[in-house]
């Protein structure tokens, strides 16, 4: 039968990891939510080893997403995805930044070609990364995929600034757990 409707869930331990009255101030802050939703996700076993989040101008916490490829039976719910999804879901806008305000998206590792692409449209202002792709492929059996080879500047031309390495051992040591565990999800 044909579906007229999707379903995209987040774990239930969500909330015992973010603070809905914190305001996360600095990138460290922020990367740092990120991976430590990917660490949790793995210690679950419901999931890649990725998180990310969603912040407003206020450095307050408006999503957050980890990836639930298998649990959902879904190729696209990566951490980023879902992150953007429920962001525009809670806000009620397609664009997030189309109300005036600045947004960030926090994330453990460089996103995918998927998430580069949703990122372009998402309305953020600021992309914060932990991980490279070249970690993720290292230590992981992910594929990233392809992006533009100026993947940075095509998105700063589009006005998202981005800063790469926030934390990234502290990145690197979650997925080198995941690709340690011998597990493929
Ligand atoms: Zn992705």
């Amino acid at each position: 039968m044909l579906r007229l409707q999707i379903h995209l869930t987040l774990p239930p331990w969500i909330g015992d990891v973010v603070d809905d009255g914190k305001r996360y101030l600095t990138d460290e802050e922020r990367v740092g939510l990120a991976i430590e939703l990917s660490r949790r996700n793995i210690e679950h076993n419901q999931g890649g080893p990725f998180g990310a989040a969603v912040f407003n101008g206020d450095g307050r916490v408006v999503s957050v997403g980890v990836n639930r490829v298998i649990p959902q039976t879904c190729s696209i719910a990566h951490a980023e995805m879902m992150a953007y999804m429920s962001a525009q879901q809670r806000l009620a806008a397609f664009r997030l930044n189309g109300d005036g305000n600045r947004y960030t998206l926090a994330t453990s590792a460089q996103p995918c070609c998927q998430c580069y692409g949703a990122t372009v449209w998402a309305g953020v202002d600021e992309l914060l990364i932990g991980a490279r792709a070249e970690d993720v492929e290292e230590l992981t059996e992910f594929d990233e995929g392809p992006l533009p080879a100026d993947w940075v500047g095509e998105l700063e031309r589009r006005g998202i600034a981005v800063r790469r390495d926030i934390l990234r051992e502290q990145a690197r040591s979650v997925l080198a757990t995941y690709g340690q565990s011998g597990r493929h999800y």
